[in-house]
């Protein structure tokens, strides 16, 4: 062991050399020709390194982030033992509030986006024609769960039964209302046509 820490104490390397990272002295009996102190900074070395080619891309390819983590989904995605790992992460890190709370938000950022939600509503079209069956039985159980609400509201809380039954009314009325203006509107379109 003394043996091998008495290589370095002359010739070439007995050169100073001070880590990249901390700046303190390294010991080459220790680390050998590395450039780190230590392994922890050679840890913050590495990642140094990762982030200055992340960011080296991200400055050629403002996509390349997006197009990294659709790589990655896809190797996911491709591994049903990983697909399960990541819904077993993604449910504990859903227990934590502050990372609920942004998933949310950006969650919603993302929908707030036109075409995404362009994009939404002709998918949920589409499941809604593809599957009439499904949805008339989520429908009649929403049905069902309004009207038992209503009715324990009618029982406990009177007056706000009466809010909520004042609301529907204007709420049906102002939808009506919409009705008869759209197709006044058609109606007016269709002179309009026949006179030009
Ligand atoms: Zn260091």
């Amino acid at each position: 062991m003394a043996q091998s820490s008495k290589r370095y104490i002359d010739g070439f390397s007995c050169k100073l050399a001070f880590c990249l990272i901390c700046n303190r002295l390294i010991d080459k009996s220790i680390r050998g020709r590395k450039n780190t102190c230590s392994s922890e900074c050679e840890k913050l070395k590495l990642q140094d390194i990762d982030r200055k080619s992340y960011a080296n891309q991200m400055s050629k390819d403002p996509d390349f982030a997006k197009k990294q983590s659709a790589k990655q989904y896809g190797r996911i995605k491709a591994d049903p033992e990983k697909m399960e790992a990541r819904r077993i992460a993604q449910n504990e890190r859903m227990q934590m509030p502050n990372y609920k709370e942004s998933a949310r938000r950006s969650e919603k950022k993302y929908r707030s986006d036109p075409d995404v939600k362009k994009k939404i509503a002709e998918r949920m079209r589409n499941y809604r024609y593809e599957n009439i069956e499904i949805i008339a039985k989520v429908e009649a159980k929403r049905a069902e769960k309004r009207s038992l609400q209503r009715e324990q509201l009618k029982i406990n809380d009177p007056e706000k039964f009466q809010q909520l039954q004042d609301n529907e009314r204007k709420e049906n009325r102002r939808r009506k209302a919409e009705k008869r203006f759209s197709e006044l509107q058609k109606d007016m379109e269709k002179m309009v046509n026949k006179y030009e």
